[in-house]
């Protein structure tokens, strides 16, 4: 058996002409049924479909072989138990952080950083010798400057119209980012052929 880890949505949509390269193909639509568990055309292809951020743990920990997920989730995750093969090159954008577009004094004594790439930020902010104070959000980091809570945000921005239109301008580039094929570093070894071809087939339909 192997199991593939897919979120809903955008990695979704633009890994299946990347699976079907593959020929695997999933017999019932996420968008539209409940089901988290996706039988494809072959019996022992499952798909899993679970929330982008729990992606690498359930391929840390074996519950699914394979999986696809963005490289800010994995640089948040650490990569810990995974083998990183495949850039897929979709779902581009940037890590970057993010202030006002008119800056206001500083919220308290210590830079204030609002996001939820909480360890990506510790990461960058050290590199640079800064010491920050971290504020952990689940979600519209956009808020965070404007309503006081922080004096920058760390978020994955494309166009920049969501800052734009919060009244944010994008300050420094952390890392390109885009979704990754992640596989399970011990079925790797247990499964070895069927892993393989199924990067390879990926792989071509990548370039
Ligand atoms: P934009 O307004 O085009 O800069 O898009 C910014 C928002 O879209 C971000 O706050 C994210 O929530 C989301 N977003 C855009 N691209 C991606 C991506 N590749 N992966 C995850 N989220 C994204």
């Amino acid at each position: 058996m192997i199991t593939i880890a897919l979120s809903k949505g955008r990695i979704y949509k633009e890994t299946l002409p990347l699976l079907a390269a593959a020929d695997i193909v999933p017999t019932d639509d996420p968008e539209k049924s409940r089901k988290l568990i996706l039988d494809t055309n072959h019996d022992d292809v499952k798909l899993v479909i679970i929330r982008a951020t729990d992606v690498p743990t359930y391929v840390q920990f074996g519950a699914a072989d394979l999986g696809v997920a963005g490289k800010d989730v994995l640089l948040e995750h650490g990569g810990e138990g995974l083998y990183e093969p495949l850039d897929l090159k979709i779902a581009k954008c940037k890590l970057m952080t993010a202030g006002l577009i008119d800056p206001k004094p500083r919220v308290s004594g210590r830079l204030r950083v609002a996001t939820k790439f909480t360890n990506v930020a510790k990461r960058y902010f050290e590199s640079r010798g800064e010491q920050i104070e971290l504020i952990k959000l689940y979600g519209s980091m956009e808020l965070g400057p404007i309503v006081g809570l922080s004096d920058l945000i760390v978020d994955v921005v494309d166009t920049g119209n969501t800052l734009k239109a919060n009244g944010l301008k994008p300050v420094d580039h952390i890392a390109d980012i885009s979704s990754r094929l992640v596989v399970n570093k011990a079925s790797m070894k247990m499964k070895h052929e069927k892993i393989s071809h199924i990067i390879d087939k990926i792989s071509s339909a990548v370039s």
